[in-house]
């Protein structure tokens, strides 16, 4: 199955009506946030396949309120839609043709505002997710293929400044779920010889920036674990 997966950049690569032919062989698209509504609504349109996605810092709350006598109600005018046709997998496990995909949104809280979270809040996220984890292991004897976050895991791929710290909870998360993939976003590669995957475990941390191509088996196929 091969996967297209792109976070935090609007590239030209991509966004031009030749990625049609060009990505043609993609199963799925998965996005790791930081990126607008119109271009996720444009990959998804032109590849007719289903993107999966989380947000990341910088993405904007999807409604804005305003205040109208006593009530507070949604200011259609000035809502950032979410990208249509796109599936926000935050918190959620979906399933693709027997690949079990999960999300977790967000960077480390280093400022008011959506879509940040702390050590312990990140670690709270991934044991509610651990929950519906659970079920798929009883239905399917594994627990989860891929894991899709913003952030990086704590000391691979991440920062030194606080926003760019990786969360603990993810390695957590590797060791006991075993993922095949992390993909990540957030840490922009400028470096050619910045890594951008390495292993963890049996997982593979991949950075997507700006974007990756990622082939992976087909679920059930010989050589799985
Ligand atoms: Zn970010």
């Amino acid at each position: 199955m091969k996967i297209l997966a792109i976070s935090d950049e609007v590239v030209p690569q991509l966004y031009n009506s030749n990625i049609e032919t060009r990505y043609a062989d993609v199963d799925l698209v998965l996005s790791c946030g930081d990126l607008p509504p119109y271009y996720l609504e444009f990959i998804v349109t032109v590849l007719n396949v289903p993107l999966y996605y989380v947000k990341g810092n910088h993405d904007h709350e999807p409604r804005v309120y305003t205040e109208s006598k006593d009530l507070l109600l949604p200011d259609i005018s000035k809502a950032l839609p979410c990208p249509g046709g796109c599936v926000n997998v935050d918190g959620r496990v979906v399933e693709h043709k027997g690949l079990l995909i999960a999300g977790l949104e967000g960077s480390m809280r280093y400022k008011p505002g959506p879509y940040q979270y702390t050590q312990n809040e990140m670690m709270h996220k991934v044991a509610r997710l651990g929950t519906k984890l659970f079920l798929r292991r009883i239905l399917k004897g594994r627990w989860v293929d891929i894991l899709i976050t913003h952030a990086a895991p704590f000391e691979i791929h991440d920062g030194k400044d606080h926003c760019h710290t990786g969360f603990r909870a993810f390695l957590g998360f590797m060791r006991r779920y075993k993922p095949q993939y992390l993909i990540h976003g957030h840490s922009h590669v400028y470096d050619r010889r910045q890594p951008r995957t390495t292993r963890y475990g049996e997982t593979l941390v991949v950075n997507a920036h700006p974007y990756r191509i990622i082939e992976i088996d087909d679920p059930g196929s010989a050589g799985r674990r």
